[in-house]
């Protein structure tokens, strides 16, 4: 099955956080608080999929407050922060989205994503992920995480579904009502 056939099934888009949607940076002040850089052009991938009836969330291992805000922005439909066994996540969201492994897409970077990467119908790598976990995506980000990866792997899939022209109807009618 070549890459534009696996996106074609596709019906919800799952990221990692640390190192997908961001660099991987995380500045840490004295005080203990944590500051991370998130892509806009990655957001508006997001709304986009969202326009179109695309589901969407994040999976990620770690646990910050400020996720909980860019998430609840960018209205993701699943946020599982601290999460050790991704898999299990998958396997409960599949179930209560009535979706099979095939419909969800998911894109990471390191080790913890691998075994939801190996069962997913889409699987995407940033470009400076582990080279383990390159091994068994199927699609290749060009750009790194927290650098539009995330937003290349969304508009591949947008393409693959071909609704570019929903798309731009869809923004239009927003930009209207404001
Ligand atoms: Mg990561």
């Amino acid at each position: 099955m070549t890459n534009s056939e696996r996106a074609k099934k596709i019906k919800m888009i799952l990221m990692d956080v640390d190192g997908t949607l961001t660099d991987g940076t995380i500045l840490v002040f004295s005080s203990g608080e944590e500051l991370k850089a998130y892509h806009v052009r990655d957001g508006m991938g997001i709304l986009m999929a969202h326009l179109v009836g695309l589901k969407t969330g994040v999976i990620t291992g770690k646990t910050s407050p400020a996720l909980e805000k860019r998430a609840a922005k960018l209205q993701l439909d699943e946020i599982h922060q601290g999460i050790m066994d991704k898999k299990s996540i998958l396997d409960d969201i599949c179930q209560r989205h009535h979706l099979q492994p095939t419909e969800i897409a998911y894109i990471g970077d390191d080790l913890g994503d691998l075994e939801v990467l190996k069962r997913v119908g889409l699987a995407g790598a940033v470009a400076d992920a582990h080279p383990q976990v390159k091994n068994v995506c199927h699609f290749i980000a060009t750009k790194p995480g927290g650098r539009g990866a995330v937003r290349e792997f969304i508009d591949f899939i947008l393409t693959a579904q071909d609704k570019w022209e929903e798309i731009e109807e869809k923004l239009t009618e927003l930009t209207q009502i404001k």
